[in-house]
C-alpha cells in the first residue's frame, strides 16, 4: 500500500458539505479578451498565412466570464491548410506549467486564412467541452464561441 495513493484526497471531500462543482457549471455569457492579445492573434494568423495558426488561451474563469490572460502559440500537425491540429505534447506541458495555479486553459484559438471567422463544419465535430471557448481569427474579424451541447454559441467578446 502507498502512502500516496490516499495522500491527494483532501480532508474536505470527504466533509459531507456541498458537492464541489466546476467552472462549467455556470454557462458562460462573455469571453474578456485584451487588445494586446487580440492583436497578438492577428499577427500569428498572419504570419501563419497560408495556413491555420492555433494555440491555446490561458486564463480564468470568473462567474459567467472566462478571461484570456495569454495566449500560447502551439505547432500545428495538421497538414492540410484548411485544418488545425494542436500539438498534443505541447498540450499536455502547458497543462502541467499551470497545475497548481489560479491560471487554466480556458479554450484554443486559430485562424481561417481565407474565412470567416465562423466554426467550420470540421470544428463543429469536434466541439465537445462545454464552456471551452474557441477563438477564430477570421480574414477580417474575430470572434469567439463555446461549445453548447452539440454545437457552439457565440460568445460576445469584451474588454477587461
Ligand atoms: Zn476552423
Amino acid at each position: 500500500m502507498s502512502l500516496a495513493g490516499s495522500a491527494g484526497v483532501p480532508p474536505a471531500a470527504k466533509a459531507g458539505g456541498p458537492p464541489i462543482k466546476s467552472g462549467a457549471a455556470v454557462p458562460a455569457s462573455r469571453f474578456i479578451l485584451p487588445v494586446s492579445l487580440r492583436n497578438q492573434l492577428i499577427a500569428e494568423a498572419r504570419s501563419a498565412f497560408p495556413h491555420e495558426c492555433c494555440g491555446l488561451i490561458e486564463g480564468v474563469r470568473n462567474g459567467d466570464a472566462i478571461e484570456a490572460l495569454r495566449l500560447h502559440p502551439i505547432r500545428n500537425l495538421a497538414s492540410e491548410d484548411d485544418r488545425f491540429e494542436i500539438d498534443p505534447a505541447e498540450h499536455i506541458r502547458l497543462l502541467r506549467t499551470l497545475r497548481g495555479t489560479a491560471r487554466g486553459i480556458v479554450g484554443c484559438y486559430h485562424s481561417h486564412p481565407n474565412g470567416k471567422s465562423v466554426p467550420s463544419p470540421r470544428d463543429r465535430s469536434e466541439a465537445c467541452e462545454e464552456n471551452f471557448v474557441w477563438l477564430i481569427a477570421g480574414a477580417d474579424e474575430t470572434a469567439a464561441f463555446v461549445a453548447s451541447g452539440e454545437d457552439f454559441r457565440p460568445l460576445p467578446i469584451c474588454a477587461p
